[in-house]
């Protein structure tokens, strides 16, 4: 599993060039997007989970055509954003249960068993008859995965995930993603050096849309 993006660009009707001919290839394992605000890496986190089309060219999961083949993407696709909202007023197993329904897993005691080991994985298992509403931050990031892995995606991309969580939180989130496995192509976007440099197996930093560099975090970051 590979994922090539081809000379992506991206002009805002603003006049922003938020992607400026973006080329990557991106190996399974964990790949980590680094850049500062204002980078481009949610506009390139959208483009790739087919939720925005750039204005040329294309990425491609093997051969599947991120423009062209939206729904097969989709089928492969976790996509974890960087603001998502919770329903505050419903338990988290209820709303993993919700969008395993969404994912088509019709199969009540299946989707048991899948929602069940979701929160066992993401730690959420004790509290998975709590209100979203009172989760922490943590809570709610380690629930977005739950959520994010529902239907075994191939490619997940997770988008600015550890803003704002505190260090402990971080270290538990960190040690989630790393259990994600290596058969999987995992994209985080972040801003925080230590996230690439303690998780990915590669990286490239990007700056007003384009790939400055691109490689192992180890001898990069000695270049920051
Ligand atoms: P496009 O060029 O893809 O049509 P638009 O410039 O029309 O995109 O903006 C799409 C949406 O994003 C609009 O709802 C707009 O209000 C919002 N938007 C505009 N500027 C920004 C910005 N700097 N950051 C985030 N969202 C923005
Ligand atoms: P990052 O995720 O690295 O912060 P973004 O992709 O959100 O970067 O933004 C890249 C640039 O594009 C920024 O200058 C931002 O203001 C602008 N931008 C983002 N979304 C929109 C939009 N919908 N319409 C217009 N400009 C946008």
């Amino acid at each position: 599993m590979e994922l090539r993006i081809q000379h992506l660009s991206k002009l805002y009707s603003n006049g922003v060039q938020a992607l400026n001919d973006i080329n990557l290839t991106i190996p399974a394992g964990m790949f980590g997007l680094l850049g500062p605000n204002g980078a481009g890496k949610s506009t390139l986190m959208r483009t790739l989970a087919t939720l925005q089309d750039a204005d040329s060219g294309t990425a491609l999961l093997d051969n599947i055509n991120i423009h062209e083949q939206k729904d097969q993407i989709r089928r492969l696709l976790g996509y974890l954003p960087q603001d998502f909202g919770l329903y505050p007023k419903v338990s988290a197993y209820d709303l993993l249960d919700h969008f395993a329904v969404l994912k088509g897993l019709d199969n009540r005691k299946q989707r048991k068993e899948v929602v069940e080991a979701l929160l066992h994985q993401t730690n959420l298992y004790n509290v998975k008859n709590k209100h979203l509403g009172g989760f922490s931050g943590g809570m709610r990031q380690r629930f977005g995965i739950a959520q994010a892995l529902l239907g075994d995606p191939k490619l997940i991309i997770v988008d600015e995930p550890t803003a704002g969580l505190d260090p402990e939180e971080r270290v538990r989130f960190h040690n989630l993603l790393a259990d994600i496995g290596t058969e999987k192509i995992v994209i985080l976007s972040t801003h925080i050096v230590e996230d690439v440099a303690d998780l990915c197996n590669n990286m490239a930093v990007i700056n007003k849309g384009q790939v400055i560099l691109t490689g192992q975090p180890l001898s990069l970051i000695a270049q920051i």
